[in-house]
């Protein structure tokens, strides 16, 4: 029987760095029911920092995030964690209602989005077709993720503050009693805590109805990523996110090659996701359609899950009703830029029964992210 303060269902990128805030305050032991961290979701993103992203509860995340992303503390990773990149959204000529929503919305949080014109597209896309954006939104702030960095930073950080994962080792029952929880895992290894959080991503609902709380309703949709050859001639690795104003695709530089998706969102039960062809499809068709090159091949394709609340706002706090269970869920297409404030707010929530003083003066409040309805 293993024992610590907190257990923490999960090992993608919300159990690591809950597990990276909490390890400082007591015993964490971080299940993970793959042989990996990071196999699911996390390690399947795309990824990008925009403060212009999601809902206003989202953003304020990771507003809240921001610092963290650009001075990590001392020794969390050996480089940069995000590197500029710019964001630019465009549209044809059926989409400019719609640009111009994205536009009041996005400059509402941001002052430096701008609308820009079809020269300035040109400067920044030279193989992009004239029909496809007779005008767009530019977010110069947005920035890539070193995901991995992010992930691993946590994990290390956990493990130096004396936390432990254990891999292979899935959560199978829970019960509680006598003030502590007693986890099972399905190969017969046990571990015991006063408090179990549940950060087990699309399985989320699974998890709770295993600790006798009330399912959130979480949706877990796919999202198809692929990665084709560099156009030739292309401006190097320059191009920014760009993306279709109504999600039909968006792509970017990755690594001398290009990373597409079709902005696909199909939901699904929690599994080992995979691309379909459809999506595939779909991805290579709409970005011949926006641009001046034959795709050539797809190198690599995976989808992943992203799951999301019904009102998409991420569900951190200690259940209502269930005694010393957190909720840590529905990071959605937003965890990675979210990550360092969420970690902040759950060890908040967990070891002082608050909102740390940090993240209320970026009008992080609890109700916005407890348990809802
Ligand atoms: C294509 C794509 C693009 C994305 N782009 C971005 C982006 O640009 N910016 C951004 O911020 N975010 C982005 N995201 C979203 C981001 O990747 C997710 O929000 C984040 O990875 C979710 O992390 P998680 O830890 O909640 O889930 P996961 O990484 O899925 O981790 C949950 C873990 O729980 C484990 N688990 C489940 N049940 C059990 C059990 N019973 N016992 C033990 N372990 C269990 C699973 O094995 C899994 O490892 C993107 C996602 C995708 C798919």
């Amino acid at each position: 029987m293993e024992e610590a303060d907190f257990l923490i269902i999960g090992a993608g990128i919300a159990g690591a760095s809950a597990g990276y805030g909490l390890a400082s305050h007591g015993r964490v032991l971080l299940l993970e029911q793959e042989a990996v961290p990071g196999y699911h979701t996390t390690g399947r993103s795309a990824a990008f920092f925009a403060e212009t992203y999601g809902n206003e509860a989202v953003r304020r995340l990771t507003t809240a995030a921001k610092d963290f992303f650009l001075s990590p503390p001392d020794g969390f990773a050996d480089g940069p964690l995000v590197r500029d990149r710019g964001a630019l959204f465009i549209a044809d000529e059926g989409q400019l209602a719609a640009l111009d929503a994205l536009f009041t919305d996005k400059r509402r949080t941001l002052a430096t989005v701008e609308r820009v014109d079809t020269r300035f597209i040109a400067e920044k896309l030279p193989l992009i077709r004239p029909r496809a954006a007779v005008a767009g939104v530019w977010d110069p702030e947005c920035r890539d993720i070193d995901v991995h960095a992010l992930h691993q930073g946590f994990l290390r950080g956990l493990r130096r503050r004396g936390g432990r994962v254990l891999t292979n080792a899935r959560v199978a029952a829970l019960e509680y009693a006598n003030g502590r929880w007693r986890a099972a895992c399905a190969d017969g290894r046990e571990a015991r805590a006063p408090v179990i959080i549940n950060a087990a991503g699309a399985w989320g609902d699974q998890v709770a109805a295993m600790a006798g709380a009330r399912p959130v309703g979480l949706v877990a949709k796919r999202r198809t990523v692929i990665i084709i050859p560099a156009p030739r001639p292309m401006a190097g690795n320059d191009w920014p996110l760009t993306l279709d104003v109504e999600d039909k695709f968006y792509l970017k530089p990755e690594s001398g090659r290009i990373l597409a998706s079709p902005g696909d969102a199909t939901p699904m039960e929690p599994q080992d996701v995979q691309p379909d062809e459809m999506d595939v499809a779909n991805a290579v068709h709409r970005l011949e359609a926006a641009f001046d090159f034959a795709v050539e091949r797809v190198e690599r394709k995976w989808a992943g899950l992203r799951t999301f609340a019904l009102d998409e706002t991420p569900v951190v706090g200690a259940d209502p009703v269930v005694p010393g269970y957190f909720w840590f869920v529905g990071q959605g297409g937003f965890g990675m830029q979210t990550a360092p404030a969420l970690s902040a707010l759950i060890e908040g929530l967990v070891v002082e029964g608050r909102v740390p003083a940090a993240l209320q003066t970026f009008g992080v409040e609890a109700e916005m992210y407890g348990v809802r309805g």
